[in-house]
């Protein structure tokens, strides 16, 4: 059996709706379908989760998010408007919604949780409702009911592990099951979402939690590219690529793919096929285990991110002192900073994070403590900077790859301020100023994809 993911662009209209209801109907095997919340129609829209966001924060801050629940009932209205749904079906939607709405505010994040979780929730339902008008045997069903059981943490949950031999019975099912995604119930029984985008992350417990053949995630285009489509013109698609590529990938930037979705299917060696709901026939890519290398084609993607920074710190005769690292990086244990890199020299250590997690009052204490509590020679602090990343399996059998990489690097004119191989070996990271970024993925696409 298949285990088909459907974005929120792929549900964002009864139009689109429709090609979900084809995609379904044309291959017996796709008996467990999991949907987002409709998404954007264009690119000015807003997704029905963020309006339901708006909407709890309308209510927390003592409005009646009347308005926004409006808008919101709307846009399943439309979707219901064009299928031969029965009225009963959104007046149902709407209860659910405003039932939601004037709930118990009390523990505030239990209350964004339920609201968040209704985008998908009503979606598997009309969905539901839409295949029975097609005469396709669908049945809704609840994550609580069904044994998703995810960690106690809003907005930021991981699958228990208990959860995959509940959810295994889903595979004897009988006709299509729609599943919500996005969302579980913690031990206590309240809801709990996964981070935004986690649908993907449903998918892919389900698909190892029935064994699936295939976990197909269907979006909204036809391929994942060798480079984001915005700093390339017509990027090369990728055909294919091992769960260890995309995970690099995702991590800098690609964003296709929710990157914590992979390590249940990874684990479990099922293989994803990303798709497009717009063009179902277009081969998409597949992400497997093992694939076989091309010789002439040893990198398969070029990612970057920017809001980067790093902490520079040197002390002569680093390398003979037990614990630093250590003591570093439990300085930024104690502020709750995860960091991402931390390249060292012998008496220098870079420590690299997002800047996100380090504003400069956060700034402000660390350096003052790594300067009282190390006994350092110097700390600095640099803003401003990007990471890109070459990814491919078969760097690592092909010679010369740093060489023609650092070629592209002076040919963009770009100083490189860090390298970082780690032990992956599936990826070569550069760190740069963040205006050099652009110029430095295009160079590097022209030395290896022209
Ligand atoms: N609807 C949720 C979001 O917008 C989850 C998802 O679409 O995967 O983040």
């Amino acid at each position: 059996m298949k285990v088909s993911k459907f974005g929120g662009s792929s549900l964002a209209s009864a139009h689109q709706v429709s090609k979900v209801c084809e995609i379904i109907a044309a291959d017996p095997e796709r008996r467990l379908v999991v949907v987002s919340a409709p998404g954007k129609r264009d690119k000015e829209d807003i997704k029905v989760t963020d309006l339901l966001i708006e909407m709890a924060q309308a209510r927390l801050s003592k409005k009646n998010g009347a308005e926004e629940l409006s808008q919101i009932v709307d846009r399943y209205g439309e979707i219901a408007k064009g299928h031969d749904v029965p009225v009963s079906s959104v007046n149902a939607i709407a209860e659910d919604l405003r039932n939601r709405l004037t709930a118990d505010t009390h523990n505030e994040d239990l209350y964004l949780e339920t609201i968040k979780a209704a985008g998908e929730d009503n979606c598997a339902k009309l969905i539901v409702d839409v295949l029975r008008a097609r005469g396709i045997e669908a049945h809704y069903v609840s994550p609580k009911e069904a044994g998703m059981t995810l960690s106690h943490e809003p907005g930021n949950a991981q699958v228990l592990k208990k959860s995959y031999e509940r959810l295994r019975l889903l595979r004897d099912r009988p006709g299509v099951t729609i599943f919500p995604g996005f969302f579980g119930y913690s031990d206590s029984g309240s809801v709990v979402t996964f981070p935004r985008g986690g649908s993907d992350i449903t998918g892919a417990i389900l698909a190892r939690a029935v064994n699936a053949e295939v976990y197909e995630n269907f979006t909204d285009v036809d391929s994942v590219f060798a480079a984001n489509p915005t700093i390339i013109d017509h990027p090369v698609p990728i055909r294919e690529l091992t769960f260890r590529e995309m995970r690099e990938l995702s991590y800098a930037g690609f964003s296709v793919f929710h990157d914590e979705a992979l390590e249940p299917v990874f684990h479990a060696e099922i293989p994803v096929n990303i798709l497009n709901t717009n063009n179902p026939k277009a081969p998409g890519t597949q992400i497997v285990t093992t694939r076989e290398l091309e010789s002439d084609r040893p990198v398969v993607g070029i990612a970057a991110i920017d809001e980067i920074c790093s902490i520079y710190v040197s002390k002569y005769l680093m390398n003979r002192e037990i614990g630093f690292g250590r003591q570093l990086l439990e300085i930024l244990e104690n502020e709750a900073i995860s960091f991402e890199h931390a390249p060292s020299g012998i008496d220098n250590m870079s420590i690299i994070l997002r800047e996100s997690s380090f504003s400069h009052d956060v700034e402000t204490r660390v350096t003052q403590r790594i300067r009282k509590e190390l006994n350092i020679d110097d700390v600095s602090v640099e803003r401003g900077l990007a990471l890109v990343m070459i990814v491919g399996e078969g760097m690592n059998h092909s010679v010369g790859i740093a060489a023609r990489a650092c070629a592209a690097f002076a040919h963009a004119g770009v100083n490189i301020e860090m390298i970082n191989q780690g032990s992956s070996e599936v990826s070569m990271m550069f760190g740069v100023k963040a205006e050099d970024m652009q110029a430095t993925v295009q160079s590097l696409y022209r030395e290896f994809f022209e």
